[in-house]
């Protein structure tokens, strides 16, 4: 007998994945340059030259023994002290390299988290819209998901709900920002009413509430500052992939910092590295972990997200859409014009234009645009937008 709730995961495709296979589908009927897919989120530019000439460097000059050897379980030393300098110097926090640890992206650094400090019965709140794998990590770690939805007006935190989704079994709280869906950017001022509110919980409750703050985009923000959540609430675990930051996503990388200010940090690093122990994630790919290290400051030319996130939200909302201004990410988060998201997808189909329902995200009624892809793209797609729009009208 198989474990049904893994068969399950397994057998259903997720929705992104069933568009971009309708997508290939239409790819080989009437043309790529003819499909207007905005369903992915896997980066449009390539990673920064650096980065190929690190890993060339490190193919034919390094020890190739240890090159493709067995790092630490948490990842090689010298690795985790550049990281460990590198957010010293960019945020201003102690970190220890013994708080760090390597990691296979964002994916694996939340699951090692929630595994790390979830408990059968606990809660972990996610704030919607959210990445749709959260439910299906956190379920994994023993735990329930929690929703609590942000104000639609501008997608930052409603905190009249969230104070509701607080109970004395929430553990932790998952923060995405810049976020995916929405490309919101949460203010510092939202940032700081979190950390109120949840000290005032940990008080009032007589526990620990972690914030998890999930940062894939972090490097991805135009004219904003995306705040540093340790710089604002003690008990944080930042999980950090360099899937789009240096537009890395296939290389699986990525890395855990425990905040230093956590009451025994020591012992919830040690709980992290016993949860990727147990998930089998120890020692993060080791060619990858040494070209990170050799890139740790650099990001992608994210210039052209930027130059797309403006072709499309000055154009959509010129034609009538209705979506709150992303400030990072790659995504636009539309609302559908009539109630049922799914139904306008599948008559934005008709245009060969591939739009993601927000269901999925815990959030009706929208959809999600990924504009990770060529501005051409876009400028091609505006016409079939405009006459989308205008069935409504
Ligand atoms: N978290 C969010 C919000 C994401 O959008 C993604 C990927 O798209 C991930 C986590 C997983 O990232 P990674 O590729 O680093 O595992």
């Amino acid at each position: 007998m198989l474990n049904e709730k893994m068969l399950g995961l397994g057998e259903n495709r997720s929705v992104i994945r069933e568009i971009f296979e309708f997508g290939n589908k239409r790819r080989a009927e009437v043309g790529a340059q003819n499909v207007y897919d905005f369903s992915l989120g896997n980066p449009s530019i390539p990673a920064p030259k650096e980065v190929n000439e690190a890993m060339v460097k490190l193919l034919t000059e390094f020890d190739p023994v240890k090159l493709h050897g067995y790092t630490s379980a948490q990842g090689a030393p010298d690795v985790r002290k550049t990281i460990a300098q590198s957010i010293e110097k960019r945020f201003g926090i102690e970190a220890d390299m013994d708080l760090i640890y390597m990691t296979c992206g964002a994916a694996a650094s939340l699951t090692i988290c929630l595994n790390a400090i979830c408990n059968n019965g606990d809660e972990v709140i996610a704030l919607a819209p959210f990445f749709p794998e959260y439910r299906v990590f956190v379920e994994k770690a023993g735990a329930k998901l929690v929703v609590s939805k942000c104000r639609e007006s501008d997608f930052q935190i409603d905190f009249m709900q969230l104070e509701k989704a607080i109970t004395k079994d929430t553990k932790a709280i998952i923060v995405n920002s810049p976020n995916n869906p929405t490309g919101v950017v949460l203010s510092s001022d939202t940032i700081k009413q979190l950390a109120k509110l949840l000290e005032q919980k940990q008080k009032e409750y007589g526990k620990r509430i972690f914030i998890i703050c999930d940062e894939p985009y972090r490097e991805l923000a135009y004219d904003v500052e995306v705040p540093y959540i340790p710089n604002y609430y003690d008990n944080t675990l930042v999980c950090y992939s360099y899937s789009k930051s240096l537009s890395l996503p296939g290389e699986r990388i990525g890395y855990i910092f425990v905040s230093p200010k956590i009451e025994k940090c020591q012992k919830v690093y040690a709980a992290v590295c016993g949860a990727g122990r147990a998930l089998g994630f120890v020692c993060a790919p080791s060619l990858l972990q040494l070209t990170v290290k050799d890139c740790v400051e650099l990001t992608s030319d994210v210039s052209v997200y930027k130059k797309n996130r403006d072709l499309l939200y000055n154009s959509l909302t010129e034609y009538g859409y209705k979506a709150a201004k992303p400030d990072g990410a790659f995504y636009l988060f539309i609302k559908s014009p009539e109630p049922d998201a799914n139904a306008f997808c599948e008559r934005a189909k008709k245009y060969d234009l591939l739009l993601v329902p927000s269901d999925s995200f815990g959030y009706e009624g929208y959809v999600r645009i990924s504009y990770c892809v060529s501005t051409e793209q876009i400028e091609k797609s505006l016409p079939y937008f405009k006459k989308l729009i205008e069935e409504y009208k």
